[in-house]
């Protein structure tokens, strides 16, 4: 079986600036492409989890999505080769799209951990010894519920209320790890 870091996209690995609707408003963090081939040559398979509500909005259409998961890909690669991404997992979906298509209660959209799921089966994935890092608790809770090791990033929107979502907030759920930005993975993950 395959071990896999899954990587929450906005204020992980780029600077969170709401909905990103084209390529030219990613804003990496400096250390990001070094520290995905710094996973990637320990050996785990590296996976990008993030809710994209810009969809549900109206705000780009899915093929937008996909050209910018696309360009995404090829704007860390040419940072660092070895900063490759297996798949990139997104929901296009909320509770209260504007978009009826997307308007639904799904399983993908964290803190449901449908998509962490999705690529266990996928990739072969032992989720026990894979970890989950994200800066919402929404994050966590994915991770978690999917039996991950979780990382709390306090980059992004760690400080902002729970995203809206059918399920309740465990309050009590505790990270397993704190970071303060991505490049201190190195210290946990060896
Ligand atoms: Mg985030
Ligand atoms: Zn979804």
């Amino acid at each position: 079986m395959n071990k896999a870091i899954f990587f929450d996209r906005d204020g992980v690995l780029n600077i969170d600036k709401d909905f990103i609707t084209d390529i030219n408003d990613v804003v990496l963090y400096e250390k990001t492409p070094d520290i995905i081939a710094y996973c990637r040559i320990l050996g785990f398979k590296i996976f990008i989890i993030t809710n994209q509500a810009a969809v549900a909005r109206g705000m780009m259409p899915e093929d937008k999505l996909l050209q910018i998961n696309e360009a995404y890909k090829k704007l860390l690669t040419k940072q660092n080769p070895d900063a490759i991404i297996d798949k990139i997992y997104y929901c296009p979906h909320h509770p209260n799209a504007n978009v009826e298509k997307y308007r639904i209660n799904c399983e993908c959209r964290k803190p449901h951990p449908g998509m962490i799921l999705a690529a266990s089966k996928e990739f072969n994935i032992n989720l026990n010894k894979s970890y989950m890092i994200g800066d919402r608790m929404s994050d966590i809770t994915a991770g978690s519920l999917a039996g991950c090791k979780t990382i709390h990033c306090l980059t992004g929107k760690h400080t902002e209320k729970p995203i809206i979502s059918d399920m309740k907030t465990d309050e009590s759920l505790k990270p397993d790890f704190l970071i303060n930005n991505i490049s201190e993975l190195r210290e946990i993950i060896k």
